[in-house]
């Protein structure tokens, strides 16, 4: 039986070695403190925010939330991360992203102070994942090393594929990979033979946005699978496609209309000596994850250990 990688569990121990380390902060007088911008009435944004706010409280964050309107201009949010970046008790800034259209994302991305830049996405932080350098790392792809490192799984020599090159996920995911001096190939939607690649993967993760994309035949016996994707199921066929009878996911599919699955398959799971499930795998780390990088950035910035 493969080990099942609970994402639940892990978030939990990072959470409460954060709450320790707010406490030691406190000592020194300092609360840490995190700022997200939330633009307009995405649903699952609001859901997700409303999370990381929740989580601030339990550990003992300082948050605040700014919501701007849908019509809101690029210039004005550039205003209030200028605010932000000049504000000693906020630490950390969060851009609740996908952003309107009208919006300038890199712009605006690149004007938070990357010592504030909690997401790890302003192109500083960016060069230092790259350099090997300590600064702030994306909270998902990091949040997956803290797993494997946890759960005693050793990437070092081994063969790692890694689907998806977004800025978000894959691209940092790849390069937190090689630092842990992992051999890395990076598949995408133009990879020929995709599965030729998958099937040599020792370690394999998943983040294409694809509903049960990895089929069995495509995972290596023996490896350790990550499932970064979060999809909605909404249509019957689909729902018995990925869970046939399972009487769980029946339950949740009738109360709510919809249920998660990631992007491999739940029957390629069984191929794999261990694997992180959706839900409760990858999706839990990385709100405890972001709560760990407003904390370090709250020490580095104020050259604390
Ligand atoms: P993006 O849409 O930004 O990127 C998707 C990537 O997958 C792209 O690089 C794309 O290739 C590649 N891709 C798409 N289709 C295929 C295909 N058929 N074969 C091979 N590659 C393909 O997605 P994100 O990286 O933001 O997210 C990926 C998944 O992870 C989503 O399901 C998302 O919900 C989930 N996610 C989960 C998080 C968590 O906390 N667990 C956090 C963030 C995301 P190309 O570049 O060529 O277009």
């Amino acid at each position: 039986m493969p080990e099942v990688l609970d994402g639940v569990v892990v978030a939990a121990e990072i959470k409460a070695e954060v709450a320790e380390k707010v406490r030691a902060l406190a000592a020194n007088g300092v609360t840490p403190g995190l700022a997200v911008i939330l633009v307009g009435n995405v649903a699952a944004s609001e859901i997700y925010v409303r999370s990381k706010v929740k989580t601030c409280a339990e550990l003992g964050i300082y948050s605040e939330m700014l919501t701007p309107a849908e019509t809101v201009t690029t210039d004005e949010l550039l205003a209030m991360v200028a605010e932000l970046n000049q504000r000693d008790e906020i630490d950390g800034i969060l851009i609740q992203l996908p952003l309107p259209a009208h919006v300038e994302t890199r712009r605006l991305l690149k004007a938070v102070a990357p010592e504030k830049d909690v997401d790890g996405f302003h192109p500083v932080n960016v060069g230092r994942l790259q350099s090997g350098q300590a600064g702030l790392q994306p909270c998902t792809p990091a949040g997956v090393m803290e797993m494997l490192r946890r759960r005693g799984i050793d990437v070092a020599g081994k063969h790692a594929v890694v689907l998806g090159r977004s800025d978000i996920v894959g691209k940092p995911m790849a390069m937190l990979l090689v630092n842990a001096s992992a051999t890395v190939t990076v598949c995408h939607s133009r990879t020929v033979d995709l599965t030729s690649y998958t099937q040599r993967a020792e370690v394999l993760v998943a983040a294409i946005g694809r509903p049960g994309f990895v089929t069995e035949d495509m995972v290596r016996p023996g490896a350790v699978v990550i499932d970064v994707g979060i999809n909605r199921v909404t249509d019957e066929r689909k729902f018995v496609e990925f869970f046939g009878d399972d009487p769980a996911r029946r339950t949740t599919f009738a109360k709510r209309g919809s249920v998660v699955v990631g992007d491999v398959h739940p029957e390629a799971y069984r191929a794999s000596s261990a694997y992180t499930p959706v839900p409760g795998g990858v999706g839990a780390l990385t709100i405890a994850m972001l709560m760990a990088n407003t904390v370090r950035a709250a020490s580095l910035r104020r050259g604390l250990p």
